[in-house]
């Protein structure tokens, strides 16, 4: 039996074998953790995937998180049509960096000055480089389970990719690279309060995900997060928060908007693209302002500010800042809810299900608990995840080829759509 892609995919995925390790080019696309052949897209519109084989998909991946608005949303790629005609790039500053600036910095508050990248990646690991330059000081603070992106310092205990391989400390980085980098376990206060209290004068930063979505989707215990801001902000250390996957996804200010806290730093990603190659960082001012050519902190990029992937992001977050779209999408989350607990009670599944907004997880974990941490992530039956995972996608649903990932509903997702994922979800897990 042939799980996965079809013919077409299979073929690809051959070729792609011989000139690309893995034959992929970021390590979750493999179905490695599910096992099959991985899907080829050819196209995308709204909630739905077209593959190789013209087979199509509800999909609930959205790109891993940029797609809040559906994909080829008609604004998003006339703005970026519009751009391309005017130049792919000019290595100079333009007006739309600008626009954008401003914009982010009016949709969340704690961000008064912005930096653009090109990745998730680069803005948290500037972000480390900044928090270590403000304060003249070297030790970091990440919590297990949270994904950073892949720089050295941060590949320490990650999710995502890193987890679903069993493999979270990669080859090729040095312990030295790590040694600065203290790790505990989310949601522990007392773990965070007992490294301060020995080693708070040494520590720059504390980096985390304030609603965990790399391992699964792991909300924070009320007061974690509350306790950190409090340790930072009395040992004189800066509060990031890596909100990559959260940011402009849960709130126009995003998760810190939600949870009512307002850190030092913050780190942007993948919906501020709308689907194009950015990141950003942003944050207190005179923090900010250690920044070259304003300080001594380097950063720099040739492709930084891209006016393509500044005018994507500029049609994307005006939409979601003027529209109804976060009411929107919490209304269909709270439909897809009810619907996932329906169907999970009438197939006698006691798995847990978690949503926030418009991302989601069900962890594979009969009877279980909510995940508050990772240890109780690594717990989850994998090989459930996998049998559920194949079952839906031959039913025509796409979701994350892992069970260490979160899924995404955008506002091209309707009824229709959590039609057809009822029936596959029925079907699936009869099978699984
Ligand atoms: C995806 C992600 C990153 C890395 O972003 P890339 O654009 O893949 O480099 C960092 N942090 C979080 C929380 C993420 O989800």
């Amino acid at each position: 039996m042939s799980l996965g892609g079809g013919k077409r995919s299979g073929k690809l995925f051959e070729q792609a074998k011989r000139v690309t390790p893995g034959g992929v080019h970021s390590p979750v696309r493999a179905f490695r953790a599910v096992g099959g052949t991985p899907v080829f897209m050819v196209s995308a519109k709204g909630a739905y995937l077209r593959d190789a084989d013209g087979k199509s998909y509800v999909d609930f991946v959205g790109s891993w998180g940029p797609a809040i608005l559906g994909h080829a949303h008609p604004a998003v790629t006339r703005a970026v049509q519009k751009a391309a005609a005017k130049g792919l790039s000019f290595g100079t500053p333009h007006e739309g960096e600008v626009e954008l600036s401003r914009l982010i910095c009016r949709m969340v508050p704690s961000v008064k000055k912005v930096r653009f990248c090109n990745s998730g990646t680069e803005a948290t690991m500037s972000c480390l480089r900044l928090a270590r330059g403000f304060t003249g000081r070297n030790g970091i603070v990440k919590f297990s389970g949270c994904y950073h992106g892949h720089s050295d310092a941060l590949l320490v205990a990650a999710g995502s990719g890193a987890l679903t391989l069993g493999r979270p400390d990669s080859a090729g980085v040095t312990p030295g690279a790590v040694e600065d980098t203290h790790v505990l376990p989310f949601n522990d206060s007392g773990a965070a309060e007992r490294l301060f209290a020995r080693r708070g004068a040494e520590i720059a930063a504390v980096l985390v995900e304030p609603i965990p979505a790399n391992a699964g989707l792991i909300l924070p215990i009320p007061g974690f997060l509350e306790k950190l801001r409090d340790l930072t902000g009395k040992h004189g250390s800066l509060l990031i928060f890596d909100e990559v996957m959260t940011g402009f996804r849960l709130a126009p200010g995003g998760a810190q908007q939600i949870l009512a806290i307002r850190p030092d730093l913050s780190a942007f990603g993948k919906v501020i693209g709308g689907g194009l190659p950015v990141g950003a960082f942003g944050g207190r001012a005179e923090v900010m302002d250690h920044l070259a050519p304003e300080g001594p902190v380097y950063q720099a990029g040739t492709l930084s500010g891209n006016p393509m992937a500044v005018a994507a992001g500029l049609a994307q977050l005006r939409a979601l800042a003027k529209g109804n779209i976060y009411r929107d999408l919490e209304r269909t989350g709270a439909a897809l809810e009810k619907m996932f607990r329906e169907e999970l009670g009438s197939a006698g599944w006691k798995d847990p299900f978690v949503r926030v907004g418009s991302m989601f997880c069900l962890f594979c974990r009969p009877g279980g608990e909510p995940v508050r941490k990772l240890e109780e992530a690594r717990k989850c039956d994998t090989g459930r995840y996998a049998r559920l995972f194949h079952g839906l996608l031959e039913k025509g649903v796409y979701f994350p080829p892992s069970q260490f990932e979160t899924c995404f509903l955008s506002a091209a997702h309707g009824e229709k759509e959590l039609e057809i994922t009822r029936k596959a979800l029925r079907e699936a897990f009869r099978q699984a």
